[in-house]
C-alpha cells in the first residue's frame, strides 16, 4: 500500500529556465506496478499526477504545484542491449547520457539526442525531442519501436506500429498525459567513427542562412545555425552554420580509437577559462549591451575561422551547453523562457524576420538564437513540420515580464498567420486559444478521445497542460496573464 500522498516529502520543483516554480509532493516510484499503485491512491485522495523525468524541460510541462510529482529517474535500468542488431530495452528513467555511454564501444550512438545529454529517455518519447538531424531522421519516435504504458485507467499497454498504433502515436509527443512509459525499446544508430566531420559557414543574414540550409540539408547528416538576434538591417539574422556529417572507418582510422566513451568526455576549459567559470564570465554580459558584445565578437570571429572540413567528438559536436554546467545561472534570479516556433519552411525566413524586428523594436531581444531544419512526422501532437524552428532564450528580469508575455503573445500571431506549430518542451507563454490554433480540432479531438479512455478521472495533469487547455479542447480554461 503506497504512502499517502500528503504524507510524502515536498520539494521545490523549477522548469530548466528558473522562470516557473512550485512545491509538490514528490514520489519515486521502482517499478511499473509502484507507479500503477501511486496513481491510484492519488486518485483515491483526490490529488493529480505529473510525471517527471530529468526536469529538463525549460517551462511547466513536469510541473505540477501543490499536487503529486511522479519522479521517474528511479526506474533507470538497461534492460537488454543487443550490440548485434543495436536495439535496446531500457526503463524511462535511463538517460541520453547512459545510452550513449553504453552504446559507443559496440559501434552505435542514439539517432536523435537533444543539445544535452542529460534528459530521460521517458521524458524524450513523451516531447518526441529532436536532434540537429531532424531533417534527415526524424524525431525521437521515429526510432521507438515498441513501448509499455502504465495508464491511470490501470491498463498496462503494450504500444508500437502494429499494437495499439493510435496510443503508440499520441503518448509519444503526448506530454505525459496518456501514461506512464514504463519500458522503451529502440533502434540505435550505427557509427564506425567516434567523430563527426564538420564544416562551419558564416551566413551575413537570413537570406544567407535559408539558403545554405535549403543547398545543404539533402546531403548533411546534422545541420544547425547559431542567430544573432540582435543585428538589424541588413544583417537581420546573421550567424554560423555548423554542418556535420558521419565518418567511415576508412576516412578516419584514428576517429576508432574514440568510440570509447572515456575519450569522449568534455574538455576541462574553454579558451583556457576552466568550464565552471564560464557560467560566471557570462554573466557579467548578462544585459541587453553586454550581449550585443558577445553576439556582435562571436559574429565577427565566424567571418574569419576557417571553413574546411575538421574532426569532432560526437559529445562535443552535440551536447555544446553541458560544456558550461552553470551557464544558466547567468540568468538568476529571475530565470529565462526560452522561444521555440516551428514554421512552414514557404513562410519561416519572413515570419523569423518579423519576429527579430519585433523583438528589436521593444527593446527585448533573445540572448541566444538557434535555427534547424526539420521534416514532418506521424506522431499525434508533434511539433515537426516540413520547415524550420528558431529557438530564442529571453531573460526574464524583475521589471520585463509583463512585457515579455505580451510581446511573446505578438509573436504567437506571427507564428500562427505563418501556419506554425509550437513545441511544450519549450513553451512558457502559450494560450488556450494558441494550442488550439497550432494544433488543430480535429488532432485534440482524437488526443481527448485516448485520454478519456486512458484517465477517465482526470488523474494525470501538468502546470503546462492545464495552462493550454489540454482537456478543455474548446473551452477557455484559467490561464495567468490572459488578455
Ligand atoms: C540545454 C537544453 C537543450 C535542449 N535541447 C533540445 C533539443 O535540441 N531538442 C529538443 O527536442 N529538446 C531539447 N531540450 C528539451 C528536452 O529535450 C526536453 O524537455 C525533454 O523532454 C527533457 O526530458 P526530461 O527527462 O528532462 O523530461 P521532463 O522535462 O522531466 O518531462 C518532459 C515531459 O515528459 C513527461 N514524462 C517524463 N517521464 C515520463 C514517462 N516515464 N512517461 C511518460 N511521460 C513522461 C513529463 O510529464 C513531461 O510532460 C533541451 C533542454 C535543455 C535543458
Amino acid at each position: 500500500m503506497p504512502v499517502p500522498v500528503v504524507q510524502l516529502p515536498r520539494r521545490v520543483l523549477d522548469g530548466f529556465g528558473f522562470a516557473s516554480r512550485s512545491v509538490s509532493m514528490i514520489s519515486r516510484p521502482a517499478c511499473a506496478e509502484e507507479v500503477q499503485a501511486t496513481m491510484k491512491q492519488a486518485a483515491r485522495e483526490g490529488h493529480t499526477v505529473a510525471l517527471r523525468g530529468a526536469g529538463r524541460s525549460y517551462g511547466d510541462a513536469a510541473m505540477n504545484g501543490g499536487n503529486l510529482i511522479l519522479d521517474m529517474t528511479g526506474m533507470r535500468a538497461v534492460l537488454a542491449w543487443d550490440p548485434a542488431s543495436g536495439v535496446i530495452d531500457v526503463e524511462p528513467g535511463v538517460t541520453i547520457e547512459d545510452l550513449w555511454r553504453l552504446c559507443l564501444r559496440d559501434e552505435w550512438w542514439p539517432p536523435v539526442v537533444p543539445g544535452t545529454m542529460f534528459p530521460s529517455i521517458g521524458g524524450c518519447a513523451s516531447m518526441n525531442i529532436h536532434g540537429k538531424n531532424q531533417f534527415a531522421l526524424g524525431g525521437f519516435g521515429d526510432h521507438i519501436l515498441e513501448a509499455d504504458l502504465v495508464t491511470p485507467a490501470g491498463e498496462h499497454l503494450r504500444l508500437s506500429r502494429t499494437e495499439n498504433p493510435d496510443f503508440f502515436h499520441a503518448a509519444i509527443s503526448g506530454f505525459g498525459m496518456l501514461g506512464t512509459f514504463t519500458r522503451i525499446r529502440m533502434q540505435m544508430k550505427r557509427v564506425e567513427s567516434g567523430r563527426l566531420s564538420v564544416e562551419q559557414a558564416s551566413v551575413r543574414n537570413f537570406d544567407e542562412q535559408f539558403d545554405y540550409f535549403e543547398a545543404h540539408h539533402a546531403d548533411s547528416d546534422y545541420l544547425v545555425s547559431w542567430v544573432d538576434c540582435i543585428a538589424g538591417g541588413s544583417g537581420i539574422g546573421r550567424g554560423q552554420v555548423h554542418r556535420g556529417k558521419y565518418l567511415h572507418a576508412d576516412e578516419d582510422p584514428e576517429g576508432k580509437a574514440l568510440l570509447d566513451p572515456d575519450r569522449q568526455d568534455l574538455p576541462g576549459t574553454i579558451l583556457g577559462v576552466p568550464r565552471g567559470l564560464v557560467g560566471s564570465l557570462l554573466g557579467l554580459f548578462n544585459f541587453n549591451l553586454g550581449m550585443r558584445l558577445v553576439n556582435f565578437g562571436k559574429y565577427a570571429a565566424s567571418r574569419v575561422s576557417p571553413t574546411a572540413p575538421y574532426r569532432q567528438p560526437h559529445v562535443a559536436f552535440h551536447f555544446l551547453l553541458d560544456y558550461v554546467p552553470t551557464w544558466r545561472s547567468a540568468y538568476q534570479p529571475h530565470g529565462f523562457i526560452q522561444y521555440q516556433p516551428f514554421v512552414p519552411k514557404e513562410t519561416a525566413k519572413q515570419a523569423f524576420t518579423e519576429i527579430l524586428r519585433l523583438n528589436q523594436a521593444r527593446g527585448i531581444v533573445s540572448y541566444l538564437g538557434v535555427l534547424k531544419r526539420y521534416r514532418p512526422d506521424n506522431f499525434l501532437l508533434s511539433h515537426a513540420l516540413d520547415g524550420y524552428s528558431l529557438a530564442m532564450d529571453f531573460p526574464v528580469t524583475a521589471t520585463n515580464r509583463t512585457a515579455l508575455w505580451e510581446m511573446c503573445y505578438d509573436m504567437n500571431e506571427i507564428v500562427l498567420a505563418a501556419g506554425g506549430k509550437f513545441y511544450p518542451a519549450k513553451d512558457s507563454v502559450l494560450r488556450p486559444q494558441d494550442f488550439r490554433r497550432a494544433f488543430g480540432q480535429q488532432r485534440l479531438a482524437a488526443f481527448s478521445d485516448l485520454r478519456r479512455r486512458a484517465d477517465p478521472d482526470r488523474v494525470l495533469r501538468t502546470e503546462w497542460a492545464a495552462r493550454v487547455g489540454v482537456d478543455e479542447p474548446s473551452g477557455s480554461p484559467h490561464v495567468l496573464g490572459e488578455r
